[in-house]
């Protein structure tokens, strides 16, 4: 009966395919920068509003939110995607590649909407057998930072109360078909960092007459790299980047000031705090050290994505239900940072990776201009998530606390 109902569900995804191919390819011709996504949010609402749903859009910007509700009490369940395209030239050639030169869905969010917006077709059959409610968040601005803090900002959460969110990913490294499920720490925290220094000018021929701050600025980032590689413990994950350094203006005059920018990743708290504080102290002392002033601006921006144990259990039956043993891959987690943490970090959660790479192909990486998922990943998406809100539904409180493992309470 379960595993009947399962392939039902995955039968029930490919039938809705085509409409989710249909609405992925519309949103990838025109992609949109984040808190600009309004035509694509225009887009998810009539689909939603077709399907039934009740719905709110200008979320946090441009966000859509949409409820749909099963045949009797029950759980909150939540599950988000992203909808902004990255800053990027398309090199696919496709026949649905961006119209809009320079901006592309290179990070598979159209592939997400896509996703979602099956689920919510797929579920809305089987809303007479579903407990509970599943809330649909289409988050705006996941790559600029900025837009699940609008979202949370605006109450979504509060509103509807999720006892669980879940989130997706399409991700190139794994095959279709294949769904990556990790507890703990998938993704890291992300942290930006200004750093401005400030000396004096003299003839190049002359420096000790000057506070060379193109000397400081070198001082500063081999003392950074030095974190990483003496500060943090081997078994630990973090990253310091340096991305900008800006100095001078001719080659014959000490310069007087340098911009530093960079970027930080750490896949825990302990470990994040270590960094910040040493960065803090390389950047005052290496610039004393040259006698030149500095100021650090150390911006938090987002947590580690960690994902609950719990829910990982849940997911991986849930994709093992449509799928079959074998289709779970533990993947390593990425140093990449992803404001799904936010959600995640609020209520218990989980963030699937789905395989969009077809076995043999080359897989381009994400943000890369060439990067093309394969369409064969949606209806996999989206059974695997339409299983897991009906999974969801029907465990019992006492099961999602601990007593975990036991069959559903149907
Ligand atoms: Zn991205
Ligand atoms: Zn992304």
């Amino acid at each position: 009966m379960k595993a009947c109902e399962s392939n039902s569900i995955l039968a029930r995804a490919i039938a809705a395919q085509e409409a989710m191919v249909a609405a992925r390819r519309a949103i990838h011709r025109c992609p949109e920068l984040g808190f600009e996504e309004h035509a694509t949010a225009r887009l998810i609402a009539n689909r939603l509003r077709d399907l039934g749903l009740e719905v709110r859009t200008g979320v946090g910007g441009t966000g859509v939110v949409a409820v749909l509700r099963g045949a009797s009490p029950g759980p909150m369940v939540a599950l988000r995607a992203d909808m902004d395209a990255l800053p990027v030239y398309e090199e696919t050639g496709l026949p649905y590649a961006s119209e809009h030169p320079g901006l592309m869905h290179a990070c598979a969010h159209d592939m997400h909407c896509a996703a979602l917006l099956g689920v919510a077709a797929v579920l809305k059959e089987y809303a007479c057998r579903m407990r509970g409610a599943v809330v649909f968040m289409f988050q705006p601005a996941e790559e600029t930072d900025g837009g699940a803090r609008a979202f949370i900002d605006a109450g979504v959460l509060t509103e509807h109360e999720p006892d669980a969110v879940f989130g997706l990913h399409m991700w190139p490294d794994l095959e279709v078909g294949k769904v990556g499920i990790r507890e703990g720490p998938v993704m890291a925290s992300l942290d930006s960092f200004d750093i401005e220094l400030a000396g004096s000018t003299a003839h190049g021929a002359m420096p000790h007459r000057g506070r060379d701050a193109v000397l400081a600025a070198s001082a500063v980032v081999i003392g950074l790299q030095q974190i990483v590689s003496r500060n943090v413990d081997p078994m630990e994950a973090a990253v310091v980047t340096v991305g900008t350094l800006h100095s001078g203006k001719a080659r014959n005059i000490i310069a007087d000031r340098a911009v530093i920018t960079g970027t930080v990743r750490t896949l825990g708290e302990p470990v994040r705090e270590l960094v910040a504080s040493r960065i803090e102290e390389v950047t005052t002392m290496s610039a004393r050290a040259c006698g030149v002033e500095s100021h650090l601006t150390y911006d938090r921006l987002l947590p580690t994505l960690a994902n609950d144990e719990r829910m990982c259990q849940i997911a991986a039956g849930s994709a093992q239900e449509v799928l079959g043993p074998g289709c779970i891959q533990h993947t390593k987690p990425s140093m990449a940072a992803d404001d799904f943490s936010l959600f995640a970090e609020r209520v218990p959660g989980c963030y699937l990776f789905f395989g969009c790479t077809t076995a043999g192909d080359a897989a381009y990486p994400l943000h890369n201009g060439h990067f093309a998922p394969s369409e064969d990943a949606l209806p996999i998406a989206c059974a695997v998530m339409a299983r897991l809100c009906l999974d969801y539904s029907h465990y019992s409180a006492s099961q999602l606390e601990g007593r975990f493992g036991s069959e559903r309470q149907d």
